[in-house]
């Protein structure tokens, strides 16, 4: 089975993503990036970090699956992640390449995670962001809902427990069909 997780930028999905795959064992489709390596990340583990011309270059050798540009990087799924996956497998996409990924392939489950906009507010805040950062954020996020209706399942992240668990019952729901 493949699930697409997506949503707006900032709703947890990565923290999401690895409490599921602490309790489920799931396979992790690592993406390719052209966007720099932050710190805490590994090489190979959260992304295959490439260079903007090795992207370039994967493109034209016919090598993803899907790919995007989002904000100045590109992003993209290697063929072989999806065609060689063995057993369940999670890609963690921005909603163009998800929605994309999904219409073609309709064995695929959509997943999109949403938050309140008081919630994402308060994380932006956190993280030091000021105002003008946190409305472009708000208005990104007002664009990535109007995808929402093309996931088959979409979860409004209040709280994580709650939201794994409820991931954790789609899952098990579609294991036993
Ligand atoms: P970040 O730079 O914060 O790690 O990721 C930015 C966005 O890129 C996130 O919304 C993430 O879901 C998305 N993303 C990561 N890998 C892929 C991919 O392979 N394809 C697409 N379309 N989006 C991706």
């Amino acid at each position: 089975m493949i699930f697409i997780f997506s949503g707006p930028s900032g709703v947890g999905k990565s923290t999401i993503i690895d409490a599921i795959r602490q309790k489920r064992d799931f396979q992790f489709s690592v993406s390719y990036t052209s966007r720099n390596i932050r710190e805490g990340e590994y090489n190979g583990e959260d992304y295959n970090f490439v260079t903007e011309e090795e992207f370039l270059r994967l493109i034209d050798d016919d090598f993803f699956v899907e790919y995007e540009k989002y904000g100045r990087n590109y992003y993209g799924t290697s063929k072989n992640a999806v065609n060689n996956s063995v057993g369940s497998l999670i890609l963690d996409l921005e909603v163009n390449g998800a929605t994309k990924l999904l219409a073609s392939n309709p064995s695929f489950t959509g997943i999109f995670i949403d938050i309140d906009d008081e919630e994402l507010t308060k994380r932006l805040k956190k993280r030091g962001h000021d105002e003008a950062f946190i409305d472009e954020r708000m208005r990104l996020a007002e664009y990535q809902r109007s995808f929402m209706d093309k996931f088959d399942y979409q979860i409004k992240n209040k709280d994580i427990n709650t939201t794994v668990n409820k991931i954790l019952d789609i899952i098990y729901s579609l294991e036993e069909r």
